[in-house]
Formats: C-alpha cells, sequence, structure tokens
C-alpha cells in the first residue's frame, strides 16, 4: 500500500472507529427509559456475566469475616487494576474506593460489603467455602461481583458520566460497622447520594423491593452483670440472690414495650441469654444476662430505660448491677431510612429494567443493616434484590444451606449502574435549569 493510500486508510479508519463508539456509549445521553435494559444487555453478554460469575465464585471459596478481607480486597483492587478503574485503598483496614467519571462533583456512591460469617457451610458444590468455619450466607461475594460488573460497565461509559460514581466497597457488615469506619475515614467526601443493593431469597427472581423512609430498625446490644452474696440454696436468708434479682429484671425489661412504648411505633426488647449458677443447691454470687433492642424512634431513650431498670431492679433485690451498651464492642446500628426521591428513581428503574409488576413495597422489618450509617450521614436508598426460585428453594440468608443464584448477577449491576447514571443526569438537568434561571 503506497504511504498516502495508507494515511487515507487510517484516517477512515479512525473516523468510523470514533462513530462506533460515539453511537455506541451515545444512548446514555437519550432516553432515561432504555438507560436500564440497555445496561442488563451489557450485564447479560459473557465478558460481563461470565467474570462477575468467575470473581464471586472465588471470593465464596474464600470468606473472610469482619475487617479481614484482606484477599478479597486484594481481588477486588487487581480486578479494578485490569479495566483500568482509580481507587483509593485501605480505608477502614480493607475497604477500596474505586473513582469513575469526570473526578469532578457531583458525586453519587454505590456501595458493596464484603465480609463473610462463621458458619461453616453446609452446600457440596464445586465452589464450596474452603476455609472451615467461614461462610458467606448473606450474599455480600455476589454484592462484590455486581459492583464490580457496573464498574465495568461505568467504565466502558466514562466519558458520557456527567459526575463521578464512587464505588464503596466496605468491610464488616455483619455486626461490626464497617461503615461508619468507612465514614470516618472519608467515604463520603463530597458524595451527595448513595445506593445499597442487598440479595434475597425472600423475594423471587425478577422482584426487586424497598420503600419510603424507615425499612429497617435500628439495633443495639446490652449484658449485665447482676451481682448478690452467693450461698447455701437452704440457707436464703444469708445470701443476697442475683437469680430472683435478674428473673426479675428480665420480665421488668418487658414492660418496656408494652407499657411505655405508643403500640404503633414497633420496638423490640430481647433477652436472648441468661447465665448464672452451675450447682442444684448454690446460690451463685452473680448472674449475667444480655440481649438485644430494635427501634425505629426513641432508640437512645431506650437504651438509657434499659440501663435504669436493670440497675434500679437489682437494688429492690439488694444486689448491684452494671451494664454494658457496647458487649464486645458491639456497635448500635441506626435505623435504615430511605430517601423518598431516591425511593421514586428507585422504583422507575425497576419498572423499565424488570417490568410493571416488578417492584414490590417492602414492609418494614425490624433486621438492621449497617448501611444505614451511610444513610443517616447524607440521602440514601437500600432495597433488596429478589433471587428466589420455588423449584430450586434457595435458603434464607445466615443459613449453612444458603446458595445464591447466580442469574440474578446482571440484574444487581444494571441496577447499579441505572441508578448512578440516572441520577447524574438528572442532576444535571436540574443545574442547567437552576443556572439558566441564574441568568434570568
Ligand atoms: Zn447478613
Ligand atoms: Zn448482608
Amino acid at each position: 500500500m503506497a504511504p498516502n493510500n495508507f494515511f487515507l486508510w487510517s484516517l477512515t479508519f479512525q473516523l468510523l472507529l470514533l462513530l462506533l463508539v460515539s453511537s455506541e456509549s451515545s444512548w446514555i445521553a437519550g432516553d432515561v427509559t432504555q438507560i436500564p435494559m440497555k445496561f442488563l444487555e451489557s450485564a447479560k453478554s459473557p465478558e460481563v456475566f461470565d467474570w462477575m460469575v468467575r470473581i464471586r465464585r472465588k471470593i465464596h471459596e474464600n470468606p473472610e469475616l469482619g475487617y479481614e478481607e484482606f484477599e478479597t480486597s486484594k481481588l477486588i483492587r487487581s480486578e479494578l487494576d485490569l479495566i483500568g478503574v482509580k481507587y483509593r485503598s485501605p480505608v477502614a483496614i480493607t475497604g477500596v474506593i474505586g473513582y469513575i467519571g469526570t473526578g469532578e462533583p457531583p458525586f453519587v456512591a454505590l456501595r458493596a460489603d464484603m465480609d463473610a460469617l462463621p458458619i461453616q457451610e453446609a452446600v457440596e458444590w464445586e465452589h464450596k467455602s474452603k476455609i472451615p468455619g467461614k461462610m458467606h450466607a448473606c450474599g455480600h461475594d455476589g454484592h462484590v461481583a455486581m459492583l464490580l460488573g457496573a464498574a465495568k460497565m461505568l467504565q466502558e461509559h466514562r466519558h458520557d458520566l456527567q459526575g463521578t460514581v464512587v464505588l464503596i466497597f466496605q468491610p464488616a457488615e455483619e455486626g461490626l460497622a464497617g461503615a461508619k469506619k468507612m465514614i470516618e475515614e472519608g467515604a463520603l467526601k463530597n458524595v451527595e447520594a448513595i445506593f445499597g443493593l442487598h440479595l434475597t431469597n425472600r423475594f423471587p427472581f425478577g422482584k426487586a423491593a424497598s420503600c419510603a423512609g424507615s425499612m429497617l430498625a435500628g439495633s443495639g446490644f446490652f449484658e449485665a452483670v447482676i451481682t448478690g452474696k452467693g450461698g447455701h440454696a437452704a440457707i436464703p436468708q444469708h445470701t443476697i440472690d442475683p437469680v430472683v434479682a435478674a428473673s426479675s429484671i428480665v420480665l421488668s425489661l418487658q414492660h418496656l414495650v408494652s407499657r411505655e412504648t405508643d403500640p404503633l411505633d414497633s420496638k423490640v426488647v430481647t433477652v436472648s441469654k441468661v447465665h448464672g449458677g452451675n450447682a442444684f443447691n448454690v446460690i451463685p454470687d452473680s448472674v449475667t444476662i444480655g440481649g438485644t433492642i430494635r427501634a425505629f424512634t426513641g432508640f437512645t431513650q431506650l437504651e438509657q430505660r434499659i440501663k435504669e431498670v436493670i440497675t434500679k431492679q437489682a437494688t429492690v433485690h439488694r444486689c448491684n448491677a452494671s451494664v454494658n451498651l457496647r458487649p464486645n464492642g458491639k456497635e448500635s446500628l441506626p435505623p435504615t431510612v430511605n430517601n423518598k426521591d431516591l425511593y421514586k428513581q428507585f422504583k422507575m428503574v425497576v419498572r423499565d429494567l424488570l417490568g410493571q409488576e416488578a417492584f414490590v413495597e417492602a414492609a418494614p422489618v425490624m433486621g438492621s443493616e449497617d448501611f444505614s450509617y451511610f444513610a443517616e450521614a447524607i440521602p440514601g436508598h437500600f432495597s433488596l434484590l429478589g433471587m428466589q426460585d420455588e423449584t430450586k428453594g434457595y435458603a434464607s440468608s445466615h443459613s449453612p444451606h444458603y446458595r445464591v443464584n447466580e442469574d440474578v448477577l446482571p440484574y444487581g449491576a444494571a441496577i447499579h449502574v441505572s441508578m448512578a447514571v440516572q441520577y447524574l443526569k438528572e442532576k444535571a438537568s436540574k443545574d442547567s435549569v437552576t443556572s439558566s434561571h441564574d441568568e434570568l
């Protein structure tokens, strides 16, 4: 080929390539209702789907507990490196925060948790947990895979993003408040809104659920040591019996919900453990009780009343009581409250992606999620993505028989991407209206 011809040929080729690339990505700028389906097509392609499945299985084989997710974190970083996404790490020991887009405001965040549970997997399959006594039984392996799938698609469209998508891979959701630590280490810096998605076998495959306002309760724990004076069980007058005191305390604690709470405001006080004594004929020196509280409102007051009831009831029975509201360093969680505008956006994305009937209005439950810390700090939205298939009977989360229906992964990735892209688009259009008003 002559040099001139070669020059012309290569110019034409480059122009064609440019046209192809721009027509491929321009749909983000087009009809907003088409965006979820376009991303779903992309997420279902072998390039994205097989990749997500591979990642999920790899994480499933090597489950790591809260703040120990070193290999999981390394895997996330190496996959982000491969697709060219910049990130900050470590955040909160093992956390990773990726950034895709302009690097400028507005910033919108997508969150996945990374930790496993201290459960021995009972499912026999090719990619069963290789670590005895540890298992991904809450689907967090799937959450990481879906967010990486979203990262891959967002990275392909990074030039069309009207702001920056922040990918939050957080440690220690299961009881160790990883989200709180991520926030303390600046995960939400400049971020305006955040979305979280949890896989669930509570709802069928093809359904997604959330609600506006309170969706999950705040939770906390308490432990108390009631101390008296032990002695012979047949000579109680020479003892100060902590067993009777503890029994009275357990009953009195039940009045906090039944007698002091508005019946229309849901609260739970459960005493779930009582330890004391180990002989039939000996009154012990002390008894330890412990339990959990759940509430949507008035959390601090409830904690205060628990402390009062325990210490004062102990006094009635001539005992002393010490109360710990953070036993074993367990943090309390605020309730998870969904922002109304983000909830509306989620409903529309679900409708566009899964059809008119796919959205389920979730009734609030007394379970908790540490996503609540994010949603407390900035507008946030937490949702559930169903994956139940009655013919296969997937077990509920935190069960040793728990399984993830991997067919759900492209839907989760597409929801993540659509929520972020649509948020940025809406924000840009609002800003342009505001600035045109400013000009007037
Ligand atoms: Zn869990
Ligand atoms: Zn979970």
